[in-house]
């Protein structure tokens, strides 16, 4: 994935504000931060989008969501907090590998979906 801005980031081509790495995981901070806490928690393997997830996906997908929450707490949402993936044209993606969105702070955040 030679032109991947996320795997450029992975192999350290890019820096980043990093917040966590292990061996199969990278979080580090949105360089356009929607609240005051705003990281990307992403796979080093290069997955497409949640809509290319397998069966073999599962326990890096699973270790991802237990990180959640840990990391959030880490940065600052002592009280709740977002997570987001957009996924495809609809989903309003626009980096083509798999990230959730870590989004929080001390404040509620807007509604997520405005109806009508
Ligand atoms: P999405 O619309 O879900 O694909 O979100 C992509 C996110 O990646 C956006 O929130 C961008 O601000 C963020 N982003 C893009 N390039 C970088 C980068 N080099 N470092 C950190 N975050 C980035
Ligand atoms: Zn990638």
């Amino acid at each position: 994935m030679d032109n991947c801005i996320f795997c450029k980031i992975i192999r350290k081509e890019i820096p980043c504000n990093k917040i966590y790495e292990d061996e199969n995981i990278l979080a580090f901070n949105d360089i356009n931060p929607a609240a005051p806490v705003h990281f990307l928690l992403i796979p080093k393997l290069h997955i497409d989008s949640l809509t290319d997830i397998q069966d073999n996906h599962q326990s890096l997908l699973g270790k991802m969501l237990l990180l959640a929450p840990n990391l959030a707490k880490e940065q600052g949402c002592e009280d709740g907090f977002r997570t987001i993936i957009n996924t495809g044209r609809v989903g309003g993606q626009e980096v083509l590998h798999l990230h959730f969105h870590i989004i929080g702070g001390r404040e509620r955040l807007p509604a997520m979906i405005h109806q009508g």
